[in-house]
């Protein structure tokens, strides 16, 4: 599915929402340039999950794990823009099966870690690279621009699932 999200706050409830759709095991794989809101939505993600402290870039630590203030599967929040394969992010141990795992930068570095997982690209609008990196305008503002979101479910998990499989939308119409 694709969805044009019009500001930050509308990406921080995308976020949000989505938790109501996730359960532990699942892997949420975020693409983007930087400054595309990989962390803005994921930082809704644990609003919505209702984990403990807020989301904040992970760049520096790799990973960071959110438990849940309700006693819901963990948010863990992987930040793998310096890692440079599958066996790197195996590596950090992460407890996949009981835990929601959001990766930034993850893209085409799963091989063999899991058979399904949630493929959310993040698209800045054509001629925004141009401007400041993360959202900034010159006089420090956020600056607010829509970006196309496209969700590619992969794998059994989301089979069947109307909302993320494009064959059970299809057959719902
Ligand atoms: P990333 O993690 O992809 O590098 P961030 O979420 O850290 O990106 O930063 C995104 C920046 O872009 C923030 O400053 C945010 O306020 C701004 N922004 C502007 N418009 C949007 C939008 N529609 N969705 C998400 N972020 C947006
Ligand atoms: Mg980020």
């Amino acid at each position: 599915m694709r969805t044009v999200i019009p500001d930050a706050a509308e990406m921080h409830d995308f976020g949000a929402a989505l938790a109501g759709r996730l359960r532990a095991g699942d892997l949420v794989v975020l693409t983007g340039p930087l400054g595309a809101g990989k962390t803005t939505f994921t930082r809704g993600l644990g609003v919505g999950l209702r984990v403990r402290g807020s989301v904040t870039s992970p760049t520096f630590v790799l990973a960071r794990t959110h438990p849940s203030t309700v006693g819901g599967p963990p948010l863990v929040h992987v930040d793998a823009y310096r890692l440079s394969s599958a066996v790197e992010l195996d590596d950090l141990d992460i407890d996949f099966p009981h835990s929601i795992v959001v990766v930034e930068w993850g893209r085409g570095m799963l091989d063999g870690l899991t058979e399904s997982w949630l493929d959310i690209e993040i698209e800045r609008p054509l001629g925004a690279s141009q401007a400041a990196p993360s959202g900034l305008s010159d006089d420090g503002f956020d600056l607010d621009e829509p970006r196309t979101v496209t969700i590619t479910a992969h794998g059994p998990r989301w089979a069947g699932d109307a909302g993320f499989d494009p064959e059970a939308a299809d057959d719902e119409a």
